[in-house]
Order: structure tokens, then sequence, then C-alpha cells
């Protein structure tokens, strides 16, 4: 006797048979090929990378793209619409929360710092041609008129809102702010907050060097990161080392990232100042690299860092109230790392490991 089928019993059998397909091919989606998008952009005045993986991976970098944009245009100080650009021009600005958070920030690094780290360091900046690309060597006369209003205590910040929501900031002495050495760090951790709202599994944005993950890569493992051999900047075969990490942020500041040549003595200047003498800042160190959960606070002292030198930069880590590890790569070619990295760097040179 044919045993026949009662039309919604096939039906059911139909239905369940879609449900089991859709779940296998989930399934095979999430493990094999997982959704990946990938941006790469110019803003800040430097190229970017953006990688993030997850089902929203699109929508998560189109926000962050449309952030970093945003952050472009409000802290350039070259660009005459920037509140940054306002701000040196009249001496006071209403600013945004944002503008407000990296001012901020960096006056508590200055003091932290001795100083190391100064903002007000922009018309020092300026006059050695690092914003036109024009090398200028300024006479030491020069240099000491210019230097009288490199001072972060000349940034006065207002506590509270005013109306309409902005920030009133004002400058003393002819002062005037230059944020390259923490707007990349800070927009990298403000990215990284965006891209944690669209549930990846991970994601990766290096803004010109500065680089800040979270989460893990596709395959479960830890990101790598390499870090430049400010010896051999453009090889790719050579790295300083390479440090495995996952919600961290990772700066370098090095001479090699920035410099101008003088045609005739072929003398080179690079751009990070030491704000006491408004020379390019001159000592042992040929780059450092800062690893911190806080992307603000890794941009700040990578460059801070620079500026004090060797063994300042050690025993600053040894006291400072903020959570670091650090790289530090001297001209003879001697590498230290800190404590926390010994598990995560690797490297082809002999390396010193800094105890807290
Ligand atoms: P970074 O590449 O993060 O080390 O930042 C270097 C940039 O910050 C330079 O290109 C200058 O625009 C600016 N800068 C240079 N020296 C200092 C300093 N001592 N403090 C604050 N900003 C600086
Ligand atoms: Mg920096």
């Amino acid at each position: 006797m044919k045993n026949k089928m009662k039309p919604y019993t096939k039906s059911i059998l139909i239905l369940l048979l879609i449900i089991v397909s859709c779940l296998i091919f989930t399934r095979a989606l999430s493990e094999g090929q997982e959704s990946s998008a990938h941006r790469e952009i110019f803003a800040m005045d430097t190229y970017m990378t953006l990688t993030a993986y997850g089902e929203k991976c699109e929508a998560a970098l189109d926000e962050a793209e449309a952030f970093i944009n945003r952050m472009d245009t409000t802290l350039s100080a070259q660009n005459e619409k920037s509140e940054i650009f306002k701000l040196n021009k009249e001496g006071v600005a209403f600013v945004s929360e944002d503008t407000l958070n990296i001012i901020k920030k960096a006056c508590e690094i200055s003091q932290e710092t001795d100083g190391a780290l100064d903002i007000t360091i922009y018309p020092v900046v300026k006059e050695w041609g690092f914003f036109d690309d024009k090398l200028h060597v300024p006479s030491d006369e020069e240099l000491s008129k210019l230097l009288l209003s490199v001072d972060y205590h000349n940034i006065e910040i207002a506590d509270k809102a005013a109306d309409g929501g902005l920030y009133k900031i004002s400058l003393k002495n002819k002062a005037a702010v230059d944020p390259g050495a923490i707007a990349k760090g800070y927009t990298s951790e403000k990215v990284m907050d965006i891209l944690k709202k669209y549930e990846l599994t991970g994601a990766i944005v290096s803004l010109g060097g500065n680089i800040q993950c979270c989460g893990r890569r596709p395959d479960g493992s830890d990101f790598v990161c390499g870090i430049t051999d400010p010896k051999r900047p453009d090889s790719r075969d050579s790295l300083l080392g390479t440090i495995k990490v996952s919600d961290k942020a990772i700066v370098t500041s090095g001479t090699y990232e920035r410099f101008l040549i003088d045609d005739e003595s072929g003398e080179k200047y690079h751009h990070i100042i030491n704000p006491q003498t408004g020379l390019p800042a001159e000592n042992e160190i040929l780059s450092v690299t800062i690893v911190s959960k806080d992307g603000t606070v890794a941009d700040a002292l990578s460059t801070a860092c620079f500026v004090m030198g060797r063994e300042k930069a050690i025993s600053f880590y040894q006291n400072s109230p903020y959570d670091f590890d650090m790289v530090i790569m001297t001209m003879d070619e001697q590498v230290y790392i800190t404590n926390g990295l010994s598990d995560a760097f690797s490297s082809q040179y002999d390396y010193e490991i800094i105890e807290k």
C-alpha cells in the first residue's frame, strides 16, 4: 500500500528543509567567509586605512569615515573653516566637545610631561615650514621671539558649555595651537567607539601610522602590528619588530616620519620640536612606540617621550600616572621594550626589557 503524505505534512517538511539549509549556510558564512570591509582614505594630511569584520562592517566604516572627515575640518590648523584656525586667528573661540577634549587632554599631558608635549608649539612648527613643506631655518633671535608665546599655560578653558553647547577657549600672549601631536590618536580612539556600536568581531585602523584595533582577526587570532624600522623606514622586509595586540592603540613618533632637507647643506630637520629650544628634539632616540588602551594618551606620549630622550622617557614610564608600554630604538640600534610587552613583542634586534 502506498503511504501518501498529507499536503500540510509535505509543506512542513519543505519548510524544515529550508530552515536547516539556511542554518547550514549561515554557519558556513560565519566560519569561512566573514563579511569584511576595507577603506583607504586621505585625511588629516595623511593616508589612512580602515578594516572591519562583521555583518555591519560597511555601515560601520561609513560612519567612521564621516567622523574622520569631520575631525579633519574641525582640527586642521591650516583650514580656514576649522575651529582651531578660528581659535588661533581670534585668540578666542567657542568649540565643539571634541576640540575641547583634545585641548584639555593635551594640557593635562603637558603638565605630566613637564612641557615635553606642548600644543602651543604652533608658531615654531609654522616658522620651520612644516605646514607648507618649505624649510626655513629660524635664527636664534626669531626662535627666542616665537618661544615667548609657547607655553600651554596660555590656554584657558571654560569649565562649562556656553549657550548652544559649545565651549569657550581663550589663548593668552598671542599663543596658537597645533593639535598635530594628539589629534590622530584622539580620532582613532573615537573611531573605535563608533565601530564598537556595530557589533563587529574585529576592526583595525591606521591613521597615518596611528594604529588602533578592537576584537580579533576573522580566524580568532590577535592583530599583529609591525613597527617601522627607523633605520630602514622604506623597507617592507626589515621591521623594528612586531607586536601582537587586541583592543589597543599603537602609535609611533620617529624622525623618519616627517622632515625637511636643506638643499644646500643636505642637513635634515625633523618635525618633533623641543618646546624649550624650538629646535627639532635632538637626543639618542630614533623612534618611540607607545602601546596603550587609550589612543589619545598613546599619541600624546609618543611625541612627549621622543622629546624627553631615552633616560627621561624610561623614568617617566616607571613613575607615570598613565597605563602604557613603550618600545624605543636609539641611534646606536639599541632597542628597549617595557615589561608589559615581553610576551607580545618579537624582533630581529636584541632588546633590553625595562621593568616598572
Ligand atoms: P607626532 O607625529 O604625533 O609625534 O606629532 C608630531 C607633530 O606634532 C608635528 O608634526 C608638529 O605638528 C607637532 N609637534 C611637534 N613637536 C611637538 C611638541 N613638542 N608638542 C606638541 N606638538 C608637537
Ligand atoms: Mg603623537
